[in-house]
């Protein structure tokens, strides 16, 4: 599997995994890992490279509060009002800032493969962010879509 970023599938929603699909992305997320491990990056969102299932591969979860390293079938609710500009960037567009609206906290649904079922987590800060920017990956969503205005402020 030769792994790379590319913008084929950017902004195609991804399939929601079900069945024997979660071992066969559970084998791909291994090797994402290990691609991911020296990128500048907090996550990737299996679209990016190209890869259809509704999964993405946080790197270094444990530094920035993420529950987990492998994501898949993720979604949120927001449980913090309002939303706030956040500015991110986004592998798929390196060099490239956008501020985009974000709910502080969140409640992430996800499936956990190593407990094999649907996990729940109150996220806030940076997990938050992260987890709301890939899920947003997943349904073919990009920065590029949602941003609130060209340009941060200090630029
Ligand atoms: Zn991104």
């Amino acid at each position: 599997m030769n792994i790379q970023l590319k913008p084929d599938l950017l902004r195609t929603k991804c399939e929601i995994l079900d069945g024997d699909a979660f071992k066969r992305c559970f084998q791909k997320a291994i090797k994402v890992k290990e691609w991911i491990k020296n990128k500048p990056v907090y996550a990737v969102t299996f679209n990016q490279i190209g890869l259809i299932e509704s999964c993405f591969v946080a790197r270094k979860p444990k530094k920035f509060g993420f529950p987990t390293d492998i994501v898949m079938n993720p979604m949120y609710t927001p449980i913090s009002q309002p939303q706030f500009q956040s500015i991110e960037r986004c592998a798929s567009f390196p060099g490239e800032e956008f501020v985009v609206m974000r709910w502080r906290e969140i409640l992430a649904t996800y499936y956990d493969y190593h407990e094999r079922k649907l996990v729940q987590h109150k996220l806030k800060g940076i997990a938050s962010i992260v987890f709301q920017h890939e899920t947003d990956h997943t349904n073919g969503v990009v920065c590029h879509d949602i941003r609130i205005k060209e340009k941060p402020d200090h630029k």
